[in-house]
């Protein structure tokens, strides 16, 4: 069985990457490929974008996976790292190492080896998650930049908000760390993907873009197309039977969908068992045969319903596209209320994979 698949367009990834080049042509690309590329193949995706300057990963084991691939670019760990044998593997594999803590900075204190560190030193400018609140920055930079470990020193913030171009929290975080940060002479790097797309101030030394790599638009008023992105990862599958209903059947578990009137519904090898939201709900958008229907009913674990009613000529085999090209996952992940980074990232190991627009 072919289906459902998940393809991967490594043609669109680069294309991608030219984007971020051209809004950003002054700035170094670190390019994230967490979470696994962000479900694209970590490997695939930094070969793909291996114009990148650097690439951005959540935990060693990522890192330590593309270096086994033979990845040599820079990689940073974009939490730092958690214990001084970590810290130890980071400067043996050539890790970059963010610096979040005061915990992380006593850690860089006491590795031994000199110079063995690239170190991006966070400051927290209200994102509240990860960073060195701005009160304590000087502290943290003058105890960092003494530690004989650190060979290279930058900083960097993170954007809470960039999205929503109209929200003041963004300016205020862009002025909180140019206060802190303005006068060391040292490369800076604030934006991510919505960064670089919304905020020219925020193009500094380095960008850091994610999502927009994989060809999702993380700006809720600009769509992937409008700024050029493709989509590289297309979830499809195969229509397996349908049924023709009477006005005031149901369709699935807990009967959650109803006809309203007589009716056509596609049974689609589709669910939450290959990473298609169980809480998807009915109306949800899909492509059948290139055109769109809506969800009918609970999702499953292997099966989806949708409504064909209106597309007659809809018959067992026709191509099922749950989001990607043709239907952007903006809008899918839309109408189950998360974003498009997260349908991404849930595509499960069944669901085959295939790999296609490598470069020659
Ligand atoms: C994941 C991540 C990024 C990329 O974010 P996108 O919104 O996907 O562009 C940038 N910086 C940091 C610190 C990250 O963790």
């Amino acid at each position: 069985m072919d289906f459902p698949s998940v393809t991967i367009d490594l043609a669109a990834l680069r294309n991608n990457l030219g984007v971020v080049r051209r809004l950003a042509p002054d700035s170094r690309l670190l390019a994230a490929v967490k979470a696994d590329g962000y479900g694209h193949g970590l490997i695939e995706s930094a070969r793909a974008l291996s114009d990148a300057d650097a690439f951005g990963v959540a935990r060693i084991g990522e890192a330590l996976a593309l270096r086994e691939a033979g990845v040599a670019h820079p990689i940073l760990l974009l939490e730092g790292v958690f214990s001084a044998q970590d810290l130890a593997e980071a400067a043996a594999f050539h890790l970059d190492v963010a610096v979040c803590s005061f915990e992380q900075v006593a850690m860089l204190e006491s590795f031994a080896a000199p110079r063995s560190l690239a170190v991006w030193l966070k400051i927290d400018t209200g994102m509240n998650r990860l960073g060195i609140s701005p009160d304590r920055f000087v502290d943290a930079h003058s105890r960092v930049s003494r530690s004989p470990a650190v060979r290279t020193l930058r900083v960097m913030t993170h954007l809470a908000c960039a999205e929503r171009l109209d929200d003041p929290f963004t300016s205020r975080q862009l002025a909180a760390f140019d206060e802190a940060t303005r006068s060391l002479g040292l490369e800076r790097s604030i934006a991510n993907s919505a960064g670089v797309i919304g905020w020219p101030q925020a193009r500094l030394e380095w960008v850091r873009p994610g999502i927009m790599l994989y060809g999702v638009s993380p700006m809720p008023h600009t769509s992937a197309a409008e700024l050029g992105l493709r989509p590289a990862m297309t979830l499809r599958t195969r229509v397996i039977a349908v049924r023709a209903l009477r006005e005031g059947d149901s369709v699935g578990y807990g009967c959650a969908w109803r006809a309203q009137r007589k009716s056509r519904v596609a049974i689609a090898a589709i669910g939450y068992g290959d990473g298609y939201p169980r809480t998807m709900p009915n109306g949800a958008p899909v492509l059948v045969g290139g055109r769109e229907a809506s969800i009918a009913g609970r999702v499953s674990m292997d099966l989806t319903a949708i409504d064909v009613t209106d597309l007659p000529d809809v018959a067992v085999g026709e191509e099922v596209v749950l989001f990607g090209a043709g239907l952007p996952v903006e809008r899918v992940a839309a109408s189950v209320g998360t974003i498009g980074y997260e349908l991404l990232c849930r595509v499960t190991p069944r669901v085959r994979r295939e790999v296609i627009g490598a470069a020659s």
